[in-house]
């Protein structure tokens, strides 16, 4: 079972629901927790403790300017314009470059090889007794995010339960994250800003093929756009979660909702039982 947690942009509290539901059903199961927001991981920061580390690497091309003949097949051959051939030598825009290897295949005089570069790392983290974060961690200044995506993916692989923490918005880290999903729970806050991206998200889940249900973060009471929302689009709304200044005041601690409150541990465990039904069909 694989539950994605996403939003359709920063700040509604997509990583506080993905703790929580990691938490709260690690108690009960394996359950393995991915944070696939690799440009600004945060799940470890609610979980303190000292992870084992593996790099993340990609393939890029290296250019032998001695052997090279100034032929230009390599520079047309990259769909993606990352080479281009001057009459001085070959210019690389690595950050154009999306690890395919045709150039070297393609290069008549062997000039191309290929070297591996580092580009971010995974963290997993063991959190007794039923818990496991991975966490995805794209190195500053590096641009693929879906490829350390896909080996935080990897990493859990094979696991009965896993949680994905996404990227906000909708781009290519959402989708490499979303694909192949059972369900997706969709984090909103009930202003303008929030349903306007949430309705992004919505299309984008759809267009995965991955049901969606919603979480209703920092509701306030009369403020029931988001339900007339989901309401119109006959989206299941799974969890309608106040606001609250106790929770926020745990929350920005970088404390647990469902570790400090059996109550919260209660709703965010039925929280995932309204997902896995959705993904069943069951809702
Ligand atoms: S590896 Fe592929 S994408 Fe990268 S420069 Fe070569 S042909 Fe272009
Ligand atoms: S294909 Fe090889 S020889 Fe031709 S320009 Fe590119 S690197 Fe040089």
């Amino acid at each position: 079972m694989e539950i994605a947690v996403a939003s359709g942009k920063g700040g509604t509290g997509k990583s506080f629901v993905a703790a929580n539901i990691g938490y709260a059903i690690s108690r009960e199961r394996e359950t393995v927790l991915v944070d696939c927001d690799v440009e600004e991981p945060n799940l470890h920061l609610f979980f303190p403790g000292i992870p084992s580390s593996v790099p993340v690497t990609t393939r890029l091309p290296v250019i032998d300017e001695d052997s090279c003949t100034l032929c230009g097949k390599c520079a047309s051959f990259c769909r993606y314009g990352a080479l281009t051939v001057t009459q001085s030598g070959v210019l690389f825009l690595k950050d154009l470059c999306h690890s395919c290897g045709g150039c070297e295949i393609v290069c008549p005089s062997g000039a191309i090889s290929e070297e591996e570069s580092v580009i971010g790392r995974v963290d997993t983290l063991r959190i007794p007794p039923h818990l496991t974060l991975i966490s995805g961690i794209l190195n500053v200044g590096e641009i693929k995010s879906p490829t350390v995506i896909k080996a935080a993916r990897e990493a859990a692989s094979g696991s009965p339960l896993v949680i994905y923490d996404a990227a906000p918005g909708v781009t290519c880290p959402v989708v490499e994250t979303l694909s192949g999903c059972d369900v997706c729970i969709l984090v909103t806050e009930p202003t303008p800003f929030g349903l306007h991206d949430l309705d992004l998200a919505v299309q984008l889940a759809a267009l995965l093929g991955v049901p969606s249900g919603v979480v209703v973060n920092r509701s306030t009471p009369g403020a029931d756009e988001a339900l007339r929302f989901c309401e119109r689009h006959e989206l299941p709304v799974l969890l309608d979660i106040p606001f609250d200044r106790e929770i926020a005041r745990i929350h920005n601690r970088g404390g647990l909702l469902s570790q400090v409150d059996t109550a919260w541990a209660d709703t965010f465990r039925d929280l995932f039982y309204r997902a896995e039904a959705l993904s069943e069909g069951g809702l």
